[in-house]
């Protein structure tokens, strides 16, 4: 067992160099061949741009990227199975978070792996659920999970990232039934090399997709999945036996004394937040009590509920109950650019410090000939509302309705 991790303290600045320092001290997890098929696993569970706490920060994806490309591999991909109500609606969440925009931008590709091949692994029950074999195919394989916390399994992090390897909603949906127990059946079969948790801007509270943005500034890394989730519970001052996963582990005998051991010789106690808990709606937390959850489960695999489930009106009932935590709004955006009103701008120089394409911001908006991949990063921070958008926002809409305010406190 190699219990080792990083906690890297970072400022917006510092993000790529301290990236660099830190894949440094893993070389050992390096293939010789500069040929090797590099994947790169985000969370890109929703639609949510990064800064609502909810999926992987472009700034850290594109620092990884930018290492490997410096390390001369060719081979890079992005690769993540967004949820299964964007699978089932089409809508491409890779697409939305300028993940492709940006992969591009630096040489690298992305795969959905809910189109993947699937290699089909045990689960409870006798149930064999598919995972893309991409994932197990790669010579280098690196999670980057997001550090929020989970209605249903407490918080997710390492271990939980790696329902995003499942193809298809089909796949997805076998997992429900024993969900901490099938993400361990998981990550028995995919093993990533090295995780590097976004700490950055976290989610506490009604997460994974409701909850509020945590500035926390923070990367982890390391190679031991059931460390790294055991650290951020301790970090986020969740008694670790509230998040399913490490619980099973223990149950298991996968999260070991030695684990709890070293993690009490870490001095983290300056690193720690109390994350407000994920605690659901009425509508939810009857539901998914485990008393009542396998008749839920039963319902929500018939042909009638998903129908009625697909259709606008039994969305908008799902999601104003809480029982479903995302809207799935078709509008895509519009960018036609962005400029700046420079009677606002003060030159803070903080739209600067989160662009993940290092844009000479904020006078570079103005250069027509820029590479902007219209992530709404310095939009959504600019504290001055100096940032012109131009356009439509369609789906963004909803999420500035949310959390317009709170991220630019935040950032
Ligand atoms: S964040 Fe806003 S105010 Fe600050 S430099 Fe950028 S545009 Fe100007
Ligand atoms: S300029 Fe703004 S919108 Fe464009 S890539 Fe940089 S942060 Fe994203």
């Amino acid at each position: 067992m190699q219990l080792r991790l990083d906690i890297i303290t970072t400022t917006p600045k510092q993000i790529r160099e301290k990236i660099f320092s830190t894949l440094d001290n893993y070389k050992e997890i390096f293939p010789a061949s500069k040929e090797a098929r590099i994947l790169i696993k985000p969370n890109l569970n929703a639609n949510m741009n990064a800064l609502t706490g909810n999926t992987t920060d472009l700034r850290l994806l594109a620092s990884v990227i930018m290492y490997l490309k410096d390390k001369g591999y060719k081979d890079i991909s992005i690769a993540e199975g967004t949820n299964s109500g964007y699978y089932r609606n089409k809508i491409s969440v890779i697409t939305r978070l300028r993940v492709d925009a940006m992969a591009k931008r630096f040489g690298a590709k992305v795969k959905d792996l809910n189109y993947s091949e699937p290699v089909f692994i045990p689960f409870e029950d006798g149930v064999k659920g598919g995972i893309a074999k991409d994932c197990l195919e790669a010579d280098l394989l690196i999670n980057i999970p997001k550090l929020k916390t989970h209605f249903e399994a407490g918080m997710s992090v390492c271990l939980k990232n790696l329902m995003g390897c499942l193809v298809g909603q089909e796949n997805k949906k076998k997992t429900h039934k024993s969900l901490a127990r099938n993400i361990l059946h998981i990550n028995e079969h995919i093993k990533p090399n090295l995780h590097i948790v976004d700490g950055l801007i976290a989610m506490e509270g009604l997460g994974p997709t409701r909850g509020t943005p945590v500035n926390m500034g923070l990367i982890i890394a390391g190679v031991d999945p059931f460390l790294i989730d055991l650290l951020c519970a301790e970090l986020a001052m969740f008694d670790h036996k509230k998040v399913t996963t490490l619980r099973m582990a223990e149950v298991l005998g996968l999260l070991k004394k030695e684990h709890h051991d070293f993690i009490k010789s870490l001095n983290i106690d300056g690193h720690k937040r109390k994350f407000l808990s994920p605690r659901g709606s009425l509508a939810a937390r009857f539901i998914h009590s485990p008393k009542r959850q396998k008749y839920f489960l039963a319902i929500r695999n018939t042909k009638v509920f998903n129908y009625l489930c697909s259709t606008k009106i039994g969305g908008k009932i799902l999601f104003k109950t809480g029982l479903r935590q995302d809207v799935f709004i078709e509008d895509e955006m519009s960018c036609k650019g962005l400029s700046i009103d420079w009677e606002k701008c003060t030159r803070c120089g903080k739209c600067a410090d989160y662009c993940p394409i290092d844009i000479n911001l904020p006078d570079g908006l103005d250069n027509e000939g820029n590479s902007c991949i219209h992530c709404l990063y310095c939009f959504m921070v600019c504290p001055e509302k100096a940032i012109i958008f131009k356009g439509e926002f369609g789906f963004v809409s909803e999420q500035l309705r949310q959390y317009d305010d709170i991220v630019r406190k935040i950032a």
